[in-house]
């Protein structure tokens, strides 16, 4: 057993988000098809249209309480970009590295 499965394992999106609180330019569009964006609530989308609406940091589609509780409002249509992100990448160690410090 390598030593990232071993993290993945202790890594629960649920009682993280990190990575969705990261930076305002994250939760951005890339290869979604029109039909795919059209499925996102307007109300979570970025007035440029390019990616999800944040506020601050923070995706707004984001519920819950950062390192206890959270959830993704939109989760069945979310973007790529957090459908790619996966807990113990690179992305994710970074983005709970900022939130979380040392505990990450
Ligand atoms: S930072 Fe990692 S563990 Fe936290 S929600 Fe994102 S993918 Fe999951
Ligand atoms: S759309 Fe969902 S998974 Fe993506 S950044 Fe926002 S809250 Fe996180």
């Amino acid at each position: 057993m390598t030593d990232a499965v071993l993290v993945n394992q202790d890594f629960d999106c649920q009682t993280c988000g990190a990575c969705c609180a990261y930076s305002a330019e994250w939760p951005r569009f890339s290869l979604e098809t029109e039909e795919e964006l059209d499925r996102i609530p307007a109300d979570y989308v970025a007035a440029d249209l390019g990616g999800m609406r944040c506020e601050n940091d923070r995706c707004t589609a984001l519920e819950g309480i950062l390192g206890r509780s959270v959830t993704c409002k939109v989760y069945a249509v979310r973007p790529i970009v957090c459908r790619t992100c996966m807990p113990g990448d690179d992305e994710c160690l970074m983005a709970r590295q900022r939130l979380f410090g040392a505990a990450a």
